[in-house]
């Protein structure tokens, strides 16, 4: 029998991790400067959460979601995006009542989503997102998307557009439904059945369908930007001018429209516009949720949140040539010759890594020459050799791989001489 990674998944390799470690650290970074704290919520949650916070005639909830039924008969399903089990959590643990309004979490981990595979598209993927729950002030749409897009700077991404939108509030929203149905009614039977279903229960989901999007009566779809009322220009023009003080660009879409259900007002995406990178463009998404936490029981907890991809982070760094500083370099390797050497070389092991230094030695019984050259491969810095003579002596043999010298150094005097040299 042969057992494969299931389609959709990867592993991600001792060769590749480091690569993650240096971009999460990143992240936990940012959010320290923006004063975002980290939350952890589990994998699964009740598959109601997300039929009611995401929308039921989301493409996520129709189509993408790992539900199952749990011994206990209840159906369960992997989290498919982060805000609404983020929102669950701050209801349940009554946010509200913090102190310090609004809340701004973030959360870095898995989810899961049945799609067809392709570059950039996994079934298992790790989202980073924040979520700041409990002000409706444009100030923090602008802080949001400046933290956003401060990811992709910090490492390294130039070749950036920001695109956002406003999809208005409720009493817009329901006027541009009427109009998009009375648009689409006509010619909905050159649809597919999705859309087909979508006209009364949501008609806006329509305008993101990915089977009809050449359509021509896509194009000429009413557009909410014309919908929009009073309150709802205001806020956006603030967001704008808030966006404006950070120096922040961005490029209006009358079209951005945003695949989960809950947002209104703004709505932004950041896509590469590196060369390089494909024809997934999408490296981050995001919006204001006024009203979800109301959906679940909550009171009025207007949020604003965003997430994307660290799979598709890393694609777009790729795509840009830019490369990680790679920290697999050793400091030390403990070369020992005989058995005698072994218990004082084995115990010098945990007196450097104790003192901070990363050190390594041969646990496969090799000749020294083999150690040497196991050595080199690790680009270990400096290498101690231990042989018979060295711990009668009371020494090590110092070798500077950098340098190629080498010089015996009294045992009590190893670690500062380590460190001196590694400095
Ligand atoms: P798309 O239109 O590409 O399907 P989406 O609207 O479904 O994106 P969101 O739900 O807004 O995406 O998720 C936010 C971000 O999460 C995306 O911008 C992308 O970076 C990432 N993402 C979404 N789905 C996947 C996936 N299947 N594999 C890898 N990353 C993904
Ligand atoms: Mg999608």
């Amino acid at each position: 029998m042969n057992f494969k990674v299931p389609r959709g998944t990867q592993d991600i390799l001792p060769s590749e991790t480091w690569k993650w470690q240096q971009v999460e650290q990143i992240i936990d970074e940012l959010c320290d400067l923006y004063r975002y704290k980290e939350i952890r919520t589990p994998i699964f949650e009740q598959t109601e959460l997300f039929q009611r916070l995401v929308g039921d005639t989301t493409d996520v909830v129709q189509k993408e979601m790992y539900t199952f039924t749990d011994k206990g008969d209840r159906s369960m399903t992997l989290r498919p995006e982060g805000t609404a089990p983020v929102v669950r959590s701050f209801v349940e643990n009554k946010m509200f009542g913090y102190p310090d309004q609004p809340v701004k979490l973030y959360y870095t981990g898995p989810m899961f989503r049945y799609e067809r595979q392709q570059a950039g598209r996994y079934r298992q993927f790790v989202q980073f997102g924040a979520e700041a729950i409990g002000s409706a002030d444009p100030a923090i749409d602008a802080e949001v998307i400046a933290l956003a897009l401060d990811v992709y700077k910090r490492v390294g991404l130039t070749k950036l557009k920001l695109v956002i939108n406003s999809l208005g509030d409720t009493e817009c929203r329901s006027e541009h439904r009427k109009a998009l149905i009375a648009h689409f009614e006509p010619h909905i039977g050159e649809f597919c059945a999705d859309c087909q279903s979508r006209l009364e229960k949501n008609p806006l989901r329509i305008l993101d369908c990915k089977v009809d999007s050449k359509h021509p009566l896509m194009a000429s779809a009413p557009s909410l930007t014309d919908y929009l009322n009073e309150d709802s220009t205001r806020y956006f023009d603030a967001v704008k001018s808030y966006l404006e003080d950070a120096g922040i660009d961005y490029e209006v879409d009358a079209n951005l429209v945003r695949g989960l259900d809950y947002y209104n007002h703004t709505a932004f995406e950041i896509m590469s516009s590196s060369e390089g990178f494909g024809a997934i463009t999408t490296l981050c998404g995001g919006g204001r949720y006024n009203g979800l936490a109301e959906e679940i029981g909550g009171p009025s907890a207007p949020g604003i949140g965003f997430a994307m991809s660290i799979e598709r982070l890393l694609l777009a760094m790729e795509a840009e040539g830019i490369a990680f500083e790679d920290p697999s370099a050793l400091d030390v390797y403990i070369v020992t010759l005989g058995d005698a050497a072994r218990h004082p070389g084995f115990k010098l092991l945990g007196e450097l890594r104790a003192a901070g230094i990363r050190t390594d030695m041969d646990y496969m019984d090799r000749k020294m020459k083999a150690q040497m050259k196991s050595a080199d491969r690790l680009n270990a810095r400096i290498v101690l050799v231990i042989g018979e003579d060295e711990v009668t002596e009371g020494v090590v043999q110092m070798k500077n791989m950098a340098e190629g010298t080498q010089e015996k150094v009294a045992n009590s005097d190893i670690i500062t001489a380590l460190q001196e040299k590694l400095n």
